[in-house]
């Protein structure tokens, strides 16, 4: 793929990604289409790696987390089935770019204000650099970004319907489940350090059924429920 820098060619690159996941499979709704067509993604990336923006990789964010590769949030958005009016939890806002492409799907007009994503990061220096990027792409009205140890949670009683976990755990946190309303949906990498399997958790009827929808990598959840690594920090 050629690199660039410049507007006009990220989004011809961007509509080949899209193009690309279409074919693969992968992008299987409009909505999705749309909101990966959106969503600039060149705004999330560090300048180092801007030229890489439409590579469908995962990239090297401050911190010494990354930025997941577009299929992966493809992928995370269509098995969540997200739609118009959907409150949304995400657990490992890094970038803010997944956020801002739920928002766009569950709050792509001023008619549909009422549904919104809150994203939890556990570094604040992250917390930051994605409240920045959301800001200069005009997400911030949507996207409430939390400084805090997602692993248990957010800091509020609010049910969602959606709850998508960007960090790998080692089992799934009971408060999580906890804060999944009726008919609710979560996404979640569940395993090791070096590959986990994504897995989808429903709440119908009271009743809470999960299953593999595949393997994945991602970096570790931090936090009291999260995957322990070398240093907490
Ligand atoms: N969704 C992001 C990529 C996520 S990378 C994007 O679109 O760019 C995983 C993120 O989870 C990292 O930023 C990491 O710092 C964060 N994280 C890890 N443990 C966490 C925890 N316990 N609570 C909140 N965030 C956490």
């Amino acid at each position: 793929m050629r690199l660039t820098n410049r507007p006009n060619d990220f989004l011809v690159l961007r509509k080949r990604l899209v193009e690309h996941l279409i074919l693969q499979g992968i992008i299987r709704t409009d909505r999705v289409r749309r909101a990966m067509l959106k969503v600039p993604r060149e705004l999330f990336v560090t300048e180092e790696y801007r030229q890489y923006s439409y590579e469908d990789h995962p990239l090297p964010l401050p911190m010494g987390q990354t930025i997941s590769a577009p299929h992966m949030c493809a992928i995370m958005c269509e098995a969540l089935e997200l739609k118009e009016g959907d409150r949304v939890l995400e657990v490992g806002t890094g970038s803010g770019y997944h956020a801002a492409l739920c928002a766009e799907i569950v709050s792509p007009s001023e008619n549909s204000r009422r549904s919104f994503v809150v994203t939890l990061e556990y570094f604040k220096e992250l917390a930051k650099y994605a409240h920045e990027n959301l800001k200069k792409t005009s997400y911030d009205d949507r996207v409430f970004v939390i400084a805090c140890d997602g692993s248990s949670g957010a800091p509020t009683r609010i049910k969602f319907d959606k709850v998508l976990v960007t960090a790998a755990a080692t089992r799934i946190p009971e408060s999580l489940i906890e804060q999944l309303d009726e008919g609710g949906k979560m996404v979640i990498p569940v395993g090791g350090r070096l590959l986990q399997e994504l897995v989808l958790v429903e709440r119908e009827e009271g009743r809470v059924s999960q299953r593999s929808l595949g393997g994945c990598v991602f970096v570790r959840l931090r936090g009291r429920y999260g995957l322990k690594g070398e240093a907490d920090g």
